[in-house]
């Protein structure tokens, strides 16, 4: 039996033919072409669906269900996507709209939760009944799943992980509007800021070396002259690994998950990327006897078209 996965973004629709395991046996690619209206955007998808079924060379019957990521306010359970900032898809219900077009169970979550949904059926958090992710990349995103299912409160836009607040009193404004998130310290985005704010004040950084100019930092160039022992680096990731220990202890004092996951480009890392978390977390938790692994995520940029279409075994 395969699953077919969408990663549905403002740019292009990702689709996934997947199979039991989670691998991804082939894909499809199409534009989104985000200004046409939801319901030919819709069909796109279809379209995609299809193709991936044709290209295989097997019916739609050998197919379980078609899993959506898509990004904004989504209502999983009656399938419908209330807001979505970049496409026009106001309160769709996208499994009405899919089934004129591919009789199949549709399945539709956030894009945020697929990434957690893949790494928990089939990644680094397998075999877990509990289970957080969190993904570093522009911003801080996440999941927190509670007994196999992605925890639901009684409103839309629970689990936004990266806008817990992790120091008020710091006044460092988060693209959210509020202050001190954790989004604020621990995005790439965050570890580039930082890095360019220390070096307009002292230029003798491995940082500049590595990514030639100042406009070339990336996160990955922090990271590399950090590991070579440089200072500015260190400034940089020691503040990085002492928010992102504080909030991750903040999530296991509330939820106590077998495991967390870090995804996004630092996951790369490794070890590396855990290690100075796991020591840090386990000085500052509450009660004892720390459980909680903290581990990297494994997926990289599979992930996304992987969770979608494992939503379905959750
Ligand atoms: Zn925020």
């Amino acid at each position: 039996m395969y699953y077919i996965g969408i990663d549905l973004g403002g740019t292009t629709i990702k689709g996934g033919l997947v199979d039991e395991n989670g691998k991804i046996i082939k894909t499809v690619v199409e534009k989104t072409l985000a200004h046409r209206k939801g319901e030919e955007i819709i069909e796109s998808i279809a379209k995609v669906a299809l193709t991936l079924i044709e290209k295989h060379g097997i019916s739609i019957n050998d197919v379980h269900s078609i899993g959506i990521g898509a990004p904004g306010l989504i209502d999983s359970e009656n399938k419908i996507i209330v807001t979505s900032s970049n496409i026009n898809f106001d309160n769709i219900n996208v499994e009405k709209k899919m089934q004129k077009h591919i009789n199949l169970p549709i399945f539709l979550e956030n894009d945020a939760n697929c990434a957690c949904i893949a790494e928990y059926v089939c990644g680094s958090m397998r075999g877990y009944e509990n289970a957080i992710m969190l993904t570093i990349g522009t911003g801080v995103g996440g999941s927190v799943i509670l007994n196999g299912k992605i925890a639901k409160g009684s409103f839309l836009g629970e689990g936004e992980l990266g806008h817990i607040i992790v120091d008020y009193s710091s006044g460092k404004v988060c693209g959210c509007g509020q202050t001190g998130c954790l989004e604020a310290f621990c995005s790439a985005t965050s570890i580039i800021k930082y890095a360019k704010e220390l070096l307009e004040k002292n230029k003798d950084s491995k940082i500049l070396e590595l990514a030639s100019n100042i406009d070339n930092i990336d996160a990955k160039a922090v990271f590399d002259a950090y590991d070579m022992g440089d200072e500015i680096a260190t400034k940089v990731i020691d503040r990085f690994n002492n928010y992102l220990a504080i909030g991750i202890v903040n999530l296991i004092n509330i939820f106590r998950p077998g495991i967390i996951s870090i995804g996004g480009a630092a996951s790369a890392r490794g070890d590396k990327l855990t290690d100075p978390i796991n020591e840090k977390a386990q000085k500052m938790i509450y009660g004892n006897g720390f459980k909680t692994k903290i581990v990297p995520a494994i997926l990289g940029n599979d992930a996304g078209i992987i969770g979608a279409a494992m939503i379905a075994r959750l």
